[in-house]
């Protein structure tokens, strides 16, 4: 699969650890899973065993596909990781664990979740902003969970803070079934846009 040139073999999800959220996102993180193996692309995630998470794992798994997990140490003492994963890799701490994630990424997916979630969507929000990650981003929009978030990153280009091309950065879907569609249509981004990155520089 390629997108403007650049094929997409290695698919970074965000998702919530929790286990007590509504069934439907649990739903929309095992067909992600069972969509993204039944095409030969491999998961990059949290490593977490459970949740949104665990529940995407497991799709990709059962569908025979590679999901890498990426856990840092006191995760795994914490017996957090995915047992059955491809791969788990161990890293230091938070920080090296999203860097990790995002330089094997293509293309970054947000699944709803908390602070965690939020966190490292925003980060690949940040860093393609500034040209340091230039794939595609999808935001799973179930039920309708970020729009608080899309109105705020709205607000943000409406106040000046960011500039109105920003705005094509991210990708909304509705389900986890137009995600693999909307990854390959993503509007080109290239490191020039670091000369609009700051508004009025
Ligand atoms: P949250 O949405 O706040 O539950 O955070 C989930 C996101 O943060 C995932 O994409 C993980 O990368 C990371 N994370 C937070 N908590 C955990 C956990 N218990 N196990 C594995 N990853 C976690």
């Amino acid at each position: 699969m390629s997108v403007n040139g650049n094929s997409i073999r290695q698919v970074c999800v965000y998702c919530a650890s929790s286990r007590e959220c509504e069934e439907a996102y649990f739903a929309a993180a095992e067909t992600l899973g069972r969509e993204l193996a039944r095409k030969g692309i491999t998961i990059i995630y949290g490593g977490g065993a459970g949740g949104l998470m665990g529940r995407l794992a497991d799709a990709a798994l059962s569908e025979g596909g590679r999901i890498i997990g990426i856990l840092p140490r006191f995760m795994e003492e914490l017996e957090w990781g995915h047992q059955k994963l491809t791969e788990l890799v161990l890293v230091n701490d938070m920080h090296e664990r999203k860097r990790a994630m995002l330089e094997r990424a293509d293309a970054v997916v947000a699944l709803p979740g908390g602070c965690g979630t939020l966190e490292e969507l925003f980060e690949a929000i940040t860093w393609k902003r500034l040209g340091l990650y230039l794939g595609p981003i999808v935001l799973v929009n179930v039920q309708g969970f970020f729009d608080p978030c899309i109105e705020l990153l709205e607000r943000c280009v409406e106040k000046k803070f960011m500039d109105a091309r920003h705005l094509s950065m991210w990708k909304v879907v509705e389900n986890p079934y137009q995600v693999i569609e909307a990854v390959c249509n993503a509007s080109p981004w290239a490191k020039d846009c670091r000369r609009f990155a700051v508004p009025g520089l």
